[in-house]
């Protein structure tokens, strides 16, 4: 997949975060969908963007041997890693046509591709829940997340960028990339995976995003609680005892609930503690 050498991706990432959706942010979500999309692409960087840029410091990526041998040859590895062996064993392994494997495999591929990428800059900066923190535009979209294997969970990766999760909740199906990066961890090439702890997601959640935090539920504890069970462990999250976050329920609020635009968490039912006037175990 080409999306610009590793050393700019994480150069724009840094800035991106640390200025998020300022004038020095390279994708400013307030300058609108088309320019946090791909208008930014096709622009020279403004000065903000380059001036605030240069107080980054990027030392580490240049200690990196696989990022310099990156910068310096991926002119040749994106042909061939993005165009040439998608269309090569489409055709050659597979018996297409070269030239349906070009269009489909090439162009349609990468095309869809980047707009899934970019995706997360653009619509999960503005549409979505914020149950972690409503002072930023970044929000937890699980449309983006399908597409981008995991990357829609926005609102609490800006929270805690350096959560190699980049999502609190929902399983490996709605986050691809932390299943791998999971198995990677099993053989010993990803390492030094950080996440913060429970108590210190609910309680920025608390402060921040101005109510109680979605609790997640599993259907195997669901089926063992009954409703004051339930409410107790309600009242257990709320006091920030995180001991029973895991438990319980789906929850019916005198209407259906729909965990996907109800919750951050889908596929897992989620609820607001806050909100619940009835609960009914199904
Ligand atoms: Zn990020
Ligand atoms: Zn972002």
């Amino acid at each position: 997949m080409f999306q610009n050498s590793l050393y700019d991706w994480v150069r724009d990432h840094r800035v991106h975060h640390k200025f998020s959706d300022t004038d020095a942010d390279p994708h400013n979500a307030q300058r609108g969908f088309f320019f946090s999309h791909i208008g930014w692409l096709m622009q020279k960087k403004s000065k903000a963007v380059i001036e605030k840029g240069r107080q980054l410091d990027l030392s580490d990526l240049f200690e990196d041997p696989l990022v310099v041998v990156f910068q310096k040859y991926y002119i040749y590895i994106r042909f061939v890693m993005c165009f040439f062996l998608p269309a090569y064993i489409n055709t050659v392994w597979l018996g297409e046509d070269w030239w349906i494997s070009f269009i489909t495999m090439d162009f349609i591929r990468y095309v869809a591709n980047l707009n899934f990428t970019f995706l997360v800059n653009s619509a999960a900066h503005m549409y979505g829940y914020k149950p972690y923190d409503t002072r930023i535009l970044p929000s937890e979209n699980v449309w983006v997340s399908i597409v981008s294997l995991g990357e829609g969970w926005h609102n609490y990766h800006h929270v805690f960028p350096w959560d190699y999760r980049a999502a609190e909740m929902g399983s490996y199906s709605l986050n691809l990339t932390t299943f791998w990066l999971d198995q990677f961890a099993k053989i010993g090439w990803a390492y030094d995976l950080k996440k913060p702890s429970d108590k210190m997601i609910r309680s920025h959640a608390e402060k921040y995003a101005g109510h109680d935090h979605p609790v997640e539920v599993t259907e195997e504890d669901a089926s063992t609680m009954d409703l004051e069970e339930i409410n107790d462990n309600i009242e257990i999250v709320r006091n920030n005892n995180v001991e029973s976050k895991d438990k319980l329920i789906e929850l019916i609020n005198g209407q259906t609930f729909d965990p996907v635009t109800e919750g951050g968490g889908f596929p897992f039912p989620t609820i607001q503690s806050g909100l619940i006037t009835e609960i009914e175990i199904l």
